[in-house]
């Protein structure tokens, strides 16, 4: 398998023509096409795996339908929500997204605890279709109306097994009660335990499941 088979735009096969990357790997060859037919799936993988173009790749690829040049923040309401357990995650995620985005009209931003509001706001406030946060700062977004979710129609739980042990579980619930209940859902996590079960049973709909 070659990535120019998932027949992506010719502007994310760029990004990944400049970055060398030919051949997906199998978490990649497994999620990409299934998540392109609009599926929910349920990952099990490690970081290293290639995981996170797994489930950017075909985001990306969802929203050039919507995305375009306007500069007013309300043609760019959130479209994409990704959430991670850890401040390094989540910009290790949105420096992925930003790359592979990068010849695309696409924006994105991340947000995460224990830094100054404002910067973020400002980003937020001019309107990104992908959002990278830690369920916590979010929340304290949305409180201020930094952001609305209504538009969401994408949302991925990233290190799903990390968020519940350090215990978002209620964050995430919230969080996901914003969101419209029409979407398509998107989880990874390292383990595969009753915990991450039960979640899955929660918050994905029919979802195809995929281990590496
Ligand atoms: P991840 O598991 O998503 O953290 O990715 C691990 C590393 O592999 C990252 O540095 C990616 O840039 C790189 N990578 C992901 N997919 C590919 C690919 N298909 N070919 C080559 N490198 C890749």
């Amino acid at each position: 398998v070659r990535f120019a088979d998932f027949g992506l735009s010719p502007d994310i096969q760029r990004a990944l023509d400049e970055q060398g990357y030919e051949h997906p790997t199998p978490i990649q060859a497994q999620a990409i096409p299934v998540l392109l037919q609009g599926r929910d799936v349920m990952g099990a993988a490690q970081t290293g795996t290639g995981k996170t173009a797994s489930f950017a790749l075909p985001i990306i690829q969802m929203l050039l339908a919507h995305a375009n040049t306007s500069t007013s923040p309300a043609r760019h309401p959130v479209r994409a929500l990704i959430l991670a357990p850890t401040r390094e995650l989540a910009v290790q995620v949105a420096e992925n997204v930003k790359a592979y985005a990068k010849h695309t009209p696409v924006r994105s931003t991340v947000v995460f605890g224990g830094m100054d509001m404002k910067p973020q706001t400002a980003t937020l406030k001019a309107g990104v279709e992908i959002v990278i946060a830690t369920p916590g700062r979010l929340l304290d977004h949305i409180e201020q109306k930094n952001v609305s979710l209504s538009q969401v129609q994408m949302l991925v739980m990233d290190e799903a097994d990390r968020m519940l042990d350090m215990g978002f579980l209620p964050d995430l619930q919230r969080i996901i009660n914003l969101l419209p209940k029409k979407r398509q859902n998107l989880m990874f996590s390292a383990t595969f335990s009753p915990e991450i079960k039960k979640l899955a049973n929660t918050f994905l709909t029919d979802p195809v499941t995929i281990e590496v």
